[in-house]
């Protein structure tokens, strides 16, 4: 086996526990600075624009848009190969690394741009990964 031993499983951390219990239940949670209003992802204890500590955990409307992908042809536990490794870019302006679901994984289907809703898939009982698929009701 050529492909190194890649397991998709974060671990949650006392500073990312929010975030997989928002997952838990439905929710995508970022931390918004009480300073400077600045809203960020990935979890800091701090605000990474002006290091305030006055930091809050907001839910995300869970949508967002395609910001950027590449197209995996490497086996990974739970992926059939190819698939997008994307990265969304957030109504609230945070950008996450995640998969795009419910599309075809090819270049005419996945366009830079396009509208994605957040949706979650569960894991096991600790983790529920955030994915994104494509937005309902456009191109009408
Ligand atoms: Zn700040």
């Amino acid at each position: 086996m050529a492909a190194p031993d890649v397991k998709y499983s974060p671990k949650p951390t006392p500073e990312t526990a929010h975030f997989w219990e928002g997952t838990r239940s439905g929710e995508l949670r970022l931390q918004r600075c009480g300073s400077c209003n600045h809203t960020y992802f990935p979890p800091r204890p701090f605000c990474p624009a002006c290091q305030s500590e006055a930091i809050r955990v907001v839910p995300a409307s869970g949508k967002a848009k395609l910001y950027s992908y590449v197209i995996s042809h490497r086996p990974a536990p739970g992926f059939k190969p190819p698939y997008a490794i994307a990265v969304v870019e957030l109504e609230e302006g945070p950008r996450m690394m995640t998969n795009i679901a419910d599309c075809p994984q090819t270049p005419e289907a996945l366009q830079v741009d396009m509208p994605l809703d957040v949706v979650f898939e569960k894991l096991d009982d600790e983790i529920t990964l955030p994915l994104f698929r494509p937005a309902k009701g456009v191109g009408r």
